[in-house]
């Protein structure tokens, strides 16, 4: 199996700041689950609406680099708090061996000379 070409923890979490991050029925079930709480609670207080295309999405809380992002994201760490509980979404994306946000963040990061730059797509 080829190895990923991306390091997670050298992200800022480009992916999760998505303004739609779909959720199925499944994930609403996992989520309640991991929080002991009932799958309406959970499609209550960690689910929107979204869009046509999906129509229930994570809800997001307000970054600093970003301006928001998903409310599950620990913004000191920028790691995910729910990883073992997350969506099925996230625990597929980029699909491939490469991460177009990591490379972008990779190539910003050198022509800085910083590593520790956030670089932000708007
Ligand atoms: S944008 Fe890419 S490198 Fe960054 S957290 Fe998401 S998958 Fe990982
Ligand atoms: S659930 Fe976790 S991995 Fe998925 S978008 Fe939110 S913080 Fe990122």
């Amino acid at each position: 199996m080829a190895r990923n070409k991306y390091d997670c923890l050298k992200c800022p979490a480009y992916c999760c700041s998505y303004a739609h991050i779909p959720v199925t029925d499944k994930d609403i079930t996992r989520l309640a689950k991991h929080f002991d709480v009932s799958w309406e609670k959970a499609r209550k207080k960690f689910i929107k609406k979204g869009d046509k295309e999906s129509p229930l999405v994570l809800r997001h809380q307000d970054d600093e680099h970003f301006d928001t992002i998903c409310q599950f994201l620990d913004l000191d760490t920028r790691n995910c708090t729910i990883y073992e509980a997350r969506p099925e979404i996230c625990r597929t994306f980029p699909t491939q061996t490469r991460c177009g946000y990591y490379d972008f963040l990779m190539f910003e990061r050198e022509v800085q000379d910083d590593d520790e730059w956030i670089a932000t797509t708007s």
